[in-house]
């Protein structure tokens, strides 16, 4: 597809579900935003071999990536960086603050461009994180204008999937899209997830595409919610907007 100056394309390279062929699941999540001019690498998975691996099998090549954004300091979303730098330390890697500052020598020892984030900011044109949220394990989450509107990408969700949303609601003030990543449901009870479902569809969600540590029941439920707007988001699903 020719893709024009505001078109978003989606690639979930690293999940625990799986979508594509000849594709490795492992806990964790990635995924490539290529938005404008841009490449994004949001997050990196639990290790790089399983990463490349897939973006190997994708097409996508990690010298291709400009920019890579870390949702938050667990190692199911920051174990492939150190390989993805071997081999392309060109990039500027945007990190909470909050990451230890072993951590952050660790990116700079590559070369490699590190911006540390505390509030909301713009990343590259029409792409913005939150910001760090949350409390005890602080996370920010990805956030991109679209013609459609706003596509939020998260990580694990600490924070509360519907609290993210709602910060991003307010932060950019426009209708969402879609909401895609680890929307940390597993184990939650039925009556919590409808009220969550309730929640999501009151801002104006219109699709979902829930995966990592999403959980069986929560996509089951949104599933039945969402209907059509549901993505049963895995490795290999390319999404474009
Ligand atoms: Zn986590
Ligand atoms: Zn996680």
């Amino acid at each position: 597809m020719e893709m024009n100056e505001t078109g978003l394309i989606l690639t979930t390279v690293y999940d625990n579900y799986m979508h594509g062929t000849g594709l490795r699941t492992g806990w964790g999540f990635s995924c490539i935003v290529k938005a404008s001019d841009r490449t994004i690498l949001f997050d990196t998975g639990a290790d790089s071999r399983t990463l490349l691996h897939n973006m190997e099998k994708l097409g996508l090549d990690p010298k291709g990536i400009d920019l890579i954004v870390l949702s938050h300091m667990h190692r199911d979303h920051t174990g492939g960086l150190e390989g993805v730098l071997e081999r392309n330390p060109d990039v500027r890697v945007y990190v909470p603050e909050s990451f230890p500052e072993g951590f952050k020598t660790g990116i700079k020892s590559h070369g490699s461009g590190l911006v540390e984030v505390s509030g909301s900011m713009e990343i590259t044109r029409g792409v913005w994180t939150t910001g760090e949220l949350g409390t005890s394990i602080k996370e920010q989450s990805l956030m991109v204008k679209t013609e459609r509107g706003l596509v939020i990408i998260t990580g694990c969700a600490h924070p509360g999937v519907v609290n993210i949303v709602k910060e991003a609601k307010r932060l950019m003030n426009e209708r969402i899209c879609l909401v895609l990543g680890g929307f940390h449901l597993s184990g939650t009870g039925d009556a919590e997830l409808r009220s969550i479902m309730s929640s999501l569809r009151e801002i104006g969600v219109e699709k979902v595409a829930p995966c990592h540590c999403s959980g069986d029941r929560a996509r089951e439920l949104f599933s039945e919610e969402y209907g059509n707007g549901f993505v049963a988001n895995g490795v290999g699903m390319v999404i474009r907007i």
